[in-house]
């Protein structure tokens, strides 16, 4: 056992009422009537606190980031109509043209095009660095560097950050870090190590079981004195600070991301993530006890598999030191081809084949015909994309069937 006990307690007791109905309520209304004029300016000027238009907010929406931020540690969180929207926000709520971003380890495909190809189109540079190229990237760090991106788990090539160190770095610069925490804080809370954002795909295990496509940020508070936001690097929220004080990064994210780019969670989606929340703690406990045995009974059987529970892995001292909690659901195995890959891919009866990760049923995909297609040779080689690599995301099945299964698929 992983010991997710304090969250079994949390998520349950934080969602749902005490009082009339259980199940959260859906409050399927995209725009609020004000009682009268004064209250209509009160709440557009912040001084009452009242929904405004779902854009900005919805009372379903808020509830599950309530229990978004607690569950992080943070003073706030602002959930999305996807993770690739949480994204979106915690970055260009912060960024302008000539700004530049430093990605290390991952990356998640659509993060790696969005740094790639779009943010270029408005003159926003990204710097790309593996998770130990730790020297480079102190050296890369200048006046326009305005933000460094990590994923706490390299999806798919399963390297590992040290986000402590790379919270160091970028807190000596005065540069904020943003994780992508998809694997949930379970198995690791950023906001402690040092992060300032934290941003998730719900979509994946925090649902679990692909009812609803879902995003969150969750942010720290800016402290009352020394804060890296109060230096220059960060002037366009020094308003946002002057006004809102501790909460000025979602004041900041609500008026230049929520409000602008429109990335708004809906709130039946909203709903079901919080259905997915309330089971989080068990089902994660059982995919990551799964994921280190099915890894383990692959490599036994000759199959090439890249996890860093096992002992052969190269990230494996940093897994037992770091990531004693699990690092999520996914393993990859590499059978050397594609036809090969197909094959299994083919043979296997359990697995669902699909781009989704982090659901109750186990999913596996071919790597490169499918989401990595787009990229050249030279983009899979630094997301580690080889002809015959299969991403496996284990779920909840009994983890032998799942070996069973695997193991007469290589066959
Ligand atoms: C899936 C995923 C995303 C994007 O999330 P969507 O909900 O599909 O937009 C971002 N980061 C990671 C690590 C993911 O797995």
């Amino acid at each position: 056992m992983n010991n997710f006990e304090e969250y079994c307690t949390q998520f349950v007791q934080n969602i749902g009422n005490k009082e009339g109905a259980v199940s959260p309520e859906i409050t399927a209304s995209a725009s609020f009537a004000y009682v009268d004029a004064q209250t209509a300016e009160g709440i557009f000027n912040g001084s009452i606190k009242k929904p405004l238009y779902s854009r900005m907010g919805n009372p379903t929406t808020a509830k599950l980031e309530a229990v978004m931020a607690e569950m992080d540690g943070g003073i706030g969180a602002i959930a999305t109509s996807s993770g690739m929207g949480a994204v979106t926000l915690s970055t260009m709520s912060l960024l302008s043209s000539g700004d530049e971003i430093i990605s290390i380890g991952g990356l998640f495909g659509g993060t790696y095009s969005l740094f790639s190809e779009t943010l270029p189109r408005f003159g926003i540079t990204t710097h790309f660095f593996d998770v130990d190229e730790l020297d480079a990237i102190k050296k890369t760090i200048n006046d326009n560097t305005k933000i460094i991106f990590c994923e706490s788990v390299g999806n798919p090539n399963m390297r590992l950050p040290d986000i402590k160190k790379i919270a160091d770095i970028a807190s000596d610069a005065g540069v904020v870090l943003i994780v992508d925490n998809t694997i949930t804080p379970m198995s690791i809370k950023p906001l402690e190590l040092g992060a300032d954002i934290v941003v998730y795909s719900t979509t994946k295990i925090i649902s679990g079981n692909a009812s609803a496509l879902g995003g969150c940020a969750v942010f720290r508070a800016i402290n009352d004195e020394d804060d890296k936001f109060k230096t220059q690097r960060y002037k366009d929220i020094h308003k946002f600070i002057n006004k809102m004080g501790t909460i000025a990064l979602i004041a900041n994210a609500k008026k230049r991301a929520l409000r602008d780019f429109g990335m708004s969670a809906s709130a039946h989606s909203s709903y079901q993530t919080m259905l997915g929340l309330e089971t989080l703690a068990l089902r994660m406990d059982r995919i990551i006890s799964s994921v280190e045995r099915v890894a383990m009974e692959l490599e036994k059987a000759g199959i090439k598999v890249n996890h860093p529970s096992l002992e052969s892995n190269n990230q494996n001292s940093k897994y037992k030191e770091l990531f004693s909690k699990g690092c999520g659901t996914l393993l990859t195995i590499d059978m050397g081809t594609k036809e090969k890959a197909f094959n299994f891919l083919n043979k296997s009866k359990l697995a669902t084949l699909t781009a989704n990760i982090g659901d109750n049923r186990t999913l596996a995909l071919h790597m490169a015909s499918t989401i990595y297609s787009d990229f050249n040779k030279e983009q899979k080689e630094f997301l580690g994309i080889t002809e015959g690599l299969i991403r496996i995301s284990i779920g909840l099945e009994n983890p032998q069937d799942i070996i069973d299964d695997f193991i007469k698929a290589a066959a």
